[in-house]
């Protein structure tokens, strides 16, 4: 299967008056047509900003330093502005967290959805309202002739997502990115988003770049997986791989602290991992990971591991291997 997106060797920097922040530091990510990636870790290591730099949404004192984006087959980071606006919405889009932040409150959320159809296509004011409506009825939307005329504060929080996801998808993108799509939703909504997002990818044949901090979610919905500390992929495999063997002691500690599907090991106490999510400005030398690691050795405080192939489609980052 040929690699809708490849991106390689990403470095995404923040020139701030006190230092650079490295957010993202040589990430490398491919996404197959209609695969599932999703990229997993805790707040601040790095996901959010690796979905922004594929948009090319990075804002000053932000910039890409180096590396590629290769969408189908031409590099993103070459393009021109205007031909990347026409990208961004119709071949690729993006919903994220909190769609109160991303929609317009003065709007209605059928003049919004309708804004793509304008930007994108050709079509018609009468055509553009019916494929509006159409769409948020597919998004489960109850009664979308009176929703299209709603402003997004008179939705429900699931139903101002399922909005954003009528927004990314009208256009009928090969590739959608989901930031956290489901974090501000209480769990039976979430359910609920989460299988509305798994019936339309397969409707559509979409690619999807899965962000979470939830190995639940991720384990639901990804083929393949890839976990990111400290701006950087630390593990990446299949979801067997990574759920049924995985390696670095990072990726062991976020499955440890996700409620298992077994029954009796549900009556062991969820373990954290000890510590926080190093200052991007300030990381820790050699394996980032090491302060809070209970493997850690002495090479880990200094020398920092090399990605190390473990199958055809297993890649780690650990002195434990190799
Ligand atoms: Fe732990 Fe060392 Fe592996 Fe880092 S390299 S995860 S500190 S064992």
């Amino acid at each position: 299967m040929n690699n809708l997106l490849a991106v390689k060797d990403l470095h995404t920097y923040f020139h701030l008056r006190n230092g650079v922040v490295k957010a993202v530091e040589g990430v490398s990510i491919e996404v197959k047509q209609g695969e599932v990636v999703g990229i997993v870790g805790e707040s601040g290591c790095g996901k959010s900003m690796t979905a922004l730099s594929i948009m090319r949404l990075i804002q000053p004192p932000g910039r890409i330093e180096k590396g590629e984006i290769i969408f189908k087959g031409r590099d993103l980071l070459k393009m021109e502005d205007e031909e990347l606006r026409k990208i961004r919405g119709s071949e690729i889009s993006m919903i994220f967290q909190e769609p109160m932040t991303a929609l317009n409150p003065v709007f209605t959320v059928g003049y919004q959805i309708e804004e793509v159809l304008k930007l994108h296509s050709e079509l018609g004011k009468e055509e553009r309202k019916s494929r509006v409506i159409e769409m948020m009825r597919k998004v489960g939307l109850p009664d979308p002739e009176k929703r299209y005329r709603e402003y997004p504060h008179q939705l429900s929080g699931g139903m101002r997502q399922r909005v954003m996801i009528a927004m990314a998808l009208i256009m009928n993108p090969s590739l959608v990115i989901a930031d956290e799509p489901t974090t501000a939703l209480d769990v039976t909504i979430q359910k609920q988003i989460l299988e509305l997002m798994k019936t339309l990818k397969r409707e559509y044949d979409m690619s999807l770049i899965f962000i979470t901090h939830d190995m639940g979610v991720v384990r639901e919905i990804s083929d393949r997986v890839y976990v990111m500390y400290a701006g950087k992929i630390v593990e990446e495999g299949s979801v067997e791989e990574i759920f049924e063997n995985p390696l670095h002691p990072y990726t062991v500690g976020l499955l440890d602290s996700i409620p298992s599907v077994n029954i009796e090991d549900r009556k062991k106490p969820l373990k954290s991992i000890e510590g926080s999510v190093p200052d991007p400005a300030n990381k820790p030398s050699g394996c980032p990971f090491h302060p809070r690691c209970e493997k850690a050795m002495d090479i880990c405080r200094n020398v920092e591991p090399p990605l190390v192939k473990i199958s055809e489609t297993h890649f780690v980052r650990c002195h434990l291997y190799g």
